[in-house]
């Protein structure tokens, strides 16, 4: 049984979550963490805010980002952890690819309206803090508002997600140039949810291989975007390839996510935490 409270997958209002920065860690210190990351999309804007927070309550923030990323026609999402928030090609690679958002929600709002549902793109931008973080969460949100769908699940399985029809392919940054980005930086790659990309087993081999060889060292075990029988699955891919291990909640908000920020399983035994990187 691991005792070590740290969630290192979070999001705010600096991309599609709800809380802002300090509203994150401060429910995260009430839950009992002792270290947590603010991972929001493309962005590293929330952290300064984040890091004073839990400056103040003593709490460990982890520099955190959940990077976008085209593999092949895939999306797959890379947490990068414990970097320099301030290094100039990190922060300059996440704008590159924040600035395709606008674009992509003003076609996936043509589609809405294709399908009857005018006004979204007026409404996601309204959730969301700019342009440039426009999400399909924010979009899911608007259609659970107006109606349309009863939760933001639904939002996807009816017309956000992948193959759905308001969804719109997009180009992400390509996994070499996101994990050289966390790595200049100073951070640990850590492949996010790696149950949630529907790959059969070659795909999902040859994705844990290119990452493993482009310098990934963790993949997501117990995570909120698992369900729980998933992690005996990905426990085992750990030990077989010899990846660390993280923990988190993928948190976007209170009675939207299915875990709370500090409230997960603790990480199977025999699995090294991510976490040893940064010893205690
Ligand atoms: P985007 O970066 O705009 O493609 O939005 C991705 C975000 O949408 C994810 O980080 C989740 O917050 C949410 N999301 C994606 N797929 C689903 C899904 N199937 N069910 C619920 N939320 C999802
Ligand atoms: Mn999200
Ligand atoms: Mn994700
Ligand atoms: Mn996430």
């Amino acid at each position: 049984m691991r005792l070590d409270n740290f969630d290192l997958h979070n999001h705010s209002t600096a991309s599609d979550g709800v809380l802002t920065p300090t509203q994150l860690v401060e429910l995260g210190a009430r839950n009992g963490v002792q270290a947590i990351a603010l991972t929001d999309h493309d962005t590293v804007d929330g952290v300064a805010e984040a890091a004073e927070a839990a400056r103040r309550l003593g709490v460990r923030l982890v520099t955190g980002v959940e990077i976008s990323v085209s593999w092949g026609s895939t999306t797959v999402h890379v947490v990068g952890l414990g970097f320099d928030a301030g290094n100039e090609a990190l922060v300059a690679g996440l704008k590159s690819i924040r600035d395709g958002r606008l674009g992509r929600a003003q076609r996936m709002a043509a589609a809405l309206e294709a399908l009857g549902i005018p006004g979204t793109l007026e409404a996601a931008l309204g959730y969301a803090g700019s342009p440039n973080q426009l999400s399909r969460m924010h979009f899911a949100r608007h259609l659970v508002e107006t109606g349309r769908v009863r939760d933001t699940q639904r939002a996807f399985d009816k017309y956000l997600g992948s193959g759905k029809p308001a969804y719109v392919p997009h180009e992400w940054a390509r996994l070499e140039d996101a994990m050289a980005w966390i790595l200049g930086a100073g951070g640990t790659p850590v492949l996010a949810h790696p149950g949630r990309y529907g790959l059969q087993p070659l795909g999902r081999a040859t994705l844990l291989e290119d990452f493993k060889r482009l310098g990934g060292e963790a993949i997501e075990v117990v995570t909120g975007s698992h369900r729980p029988e998933e992690y005996a699955t990905w426990r085992r891919v750990a030990e077989e390839y010899g990846f660390l291990a993280s923990r988190g909640s993928d948190f976007h908000g209170p009675g939207e996510s299915p875990a709370q920020p500090g409230r997960l399983p603790p990480l199977p035994a025999s699995l090294e935490p991510v976490w040893t990187r940064w010893a205690h």
